[in-house]
């Protein structure tokens, strides 16, 4: 049977999480769904940020439905002992090396993004960012004193493995897309760029349908933002992709409304493992208060389907759901323009629902 390990987190996450799995268990009944405790939530009742009943669920499941972690009071803590360990913690144990950030401007919030509404019609690209390599997890990392003067190192390091499966899956997702790469480096002074390019051309004749072109990464950003709607796919590595998919995720307006997945070196039965939540965090501002956006959790849910469970027809299906309420003009209450009219949390999830 397959099963989903639901970890709901802290703050909104187990709001957004329970609305994400109503529609998958609306679309797939036979998906069994367990849930764990994760984060803050864990920590509360003195365990550690990933117990292990969560992890031994993460070990049998076929993918990870995720929420948020972090609360407040943590802050300032050694990340051991922080909600967002478990985080750190899934991407590292289960190598889930490729994050992918499909960013599309939802019916109707063309007018939420901070760039004109004909810059960002149409606009649907994926940023597919390495996420187990490159200057965050390079060693020597440290800060030290040399001959009396303090500095700080950081290594960018990449080996041409972790290039070729990132390329991949870049070009395997152009294929069911526009059929367009763009991979973004600094080639003309990083030395791992140089390879990262290197290994994306060597790559690319084995998609011969695919268009490749290649960006330095402060070409990059502007363009982002002159152009949007011409990119498809972008391939890039961890902390160029860390600073990209957040610009290309705030054209559309709306933190709550965008999906992600995290996919590792995992096979399961009917597709690969991951990871799915939405990018925004906890929102400890707005939450037990029953109006956060579902949106995010419930199009992770449909990249699930489709990543982990290969199951494209309900996967398009909740996408075509959450699509038709917006265009019907069902909001909540962070980016309607008339707050009388906004619906909460279950009343925007009961609209979806009823859309499926
Ligand atoms: P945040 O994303 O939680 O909130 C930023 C703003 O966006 C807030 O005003 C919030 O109300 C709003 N917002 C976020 N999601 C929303 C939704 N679904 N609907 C409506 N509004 C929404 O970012 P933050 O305030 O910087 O971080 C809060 C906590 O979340 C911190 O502890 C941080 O470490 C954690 N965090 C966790 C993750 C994760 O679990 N992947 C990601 C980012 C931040």
């Amino acid at each position: 049977m397959t099963m989903v390990a639901v970890l709901p987190g802290d703050g909104i996450g187990p709001e957004v999480t329970r609305a994400a799995v109503r529609l998958l268990q609306a679309v797939r009944p036979d998906v069994e769904c367990s849930e764990a405790i994760v984060g803050g939530a864990a920590l509360e009742r003195g365990l550690a940020p990933f117990p292990a009943q969560a992890r031994e669920l993460c070990d049998s499941a076929d993918a990870i439905l995720f929420g948020s972690v972090g609360l407040p009071q943590y802050d300032g803590k050694p990340l051991a002992e922080r909600p967002e360990y478990a985080l750190f913690a899934l991407r590292r144990d289960y190598e889930l090396y490729a994050n992918l950030r499909p960013v599309r401007v939802l019916p109707g919030l063309e007018h939420a993004s901070s760039l004109k509404p004909e810059l960002v019609c149409g606009l649907d690209l994926l940023v597919v960012r390495e996420l187990t390599g490159g200057i965050y997890f390079g060693e020597p990392k440290e800060q030290r004193t040399v001959d009396g003067v303090e500095e700080a190192v950081d290594t960018m390091v990449y080996r041409a493995p972790e290039i070729e499966r990132i390329a991949r899956v870049a070009f395997e997702s152009a294929c069911g897309r526009r059929r367009k790469v763009t991979s973004v480096d600094k080639q003309n002074i990083l030395e791992t760029s140089r390879l990262w390019r290197r290994i994306v051309n060597a790559v690319a004749p084995d998609y011969p349908d695919v268009q490749v072109e290649h960006l330095l990464v402060d070409n990059a950003a502007m363009q982002l933002v002159r152009r949007p709607a011409e990119f498809d796919v972008i391939v890039t590595e961890n902390m160029f992709g860390d600073i990209l998919s957040d610009e290309a995720a705030i054209l559309t307006g709306s933190i709550g409304t965008l999906p992600s997945a995290s996919l590792g070196t995992r096979t399961v039965a009917n597709g690969r493992f991951g990871l799915y939540e939405p990018i925004g965090g906890t929102a400890p501002d707005i939450a037990g208060k029953d109006v956060a956006n579902p949106t995010a959790a419930m199009l992770s849910a449909a990249l699930l389907l489709r990543y982990s469970l290969s199951d494209e027809p309900n996967a398009a299906r909740i996408e075509r759901a959450v699509e038709r309420a917006y265009a019907d003009g069902v909001r909540t209450v962070e980016i309607s323009q008339d707050s009388a009219s906004a619906l909460t949390t279950r009343e925007f999830t009961d609209a979806v629902a009823g859309r499926l």
